[in-house]
């Protein structure tokens, strides 16, 4: 991913930074997925579940990097197209800028997570429907 760089983040840990403008409506990440059986899923890590997604069909997939530190924001600049696979920007996004998306519209499982995203909209607690 030539893009985007994965970098230190001020909203927490890594983050992923902009490498170059992005327009409104442009694929800033396309996932590049690992599907895993359920017993692969059942050997990881906790902090390695972290960064899987569940379909409703079952399919669990595997966030590699970068996608999988992109943060959450409750502002975000960009917003998933979980049926294509890619994170798309809503606004216009400069280089060097964090790429923030909503976790909570990420298939995220058992999604409750503290926030510190700065933004004024922030909900402090995300989970899935709030
Ligand atoms: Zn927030």
């Amino acid at each position: 991913m030539v893009d985007v760089v994965v970098n230190e983040s001020n909203i927490h840990g890594k983050g992923v930074f902009a490498k170059r403008g992005f327009k409104k409506g442009e694929i800033v990440i396309r996932y590049n997925l690992k599907f895993l059986t359920k017993e692969e899923f059942a050997k990881l890590s906790e902090s390695e579940k972290h960064y899987t997604s569940k379909e409703e069909n079952g399919a669990i997939w595997l966030f590699p990097s970068p996608e999988r530190y992109v943060n959450h924001s409750c502002e975000p600049n960009t917003n998933p197209n979980l049926k294509e696979k890619f994170d798309f920007a809503i606004r216009d996004i400069k280089k060097g800028e964090e790429i923030l998306t909503d976790y909570r519209l990420d298939d995220v499982p058992d999604l409750n997570m503290k926030c510190n995203c700065g933004s004024k909209h922030c909900k402090k607690i995300i989970r899935k429907g709030n």
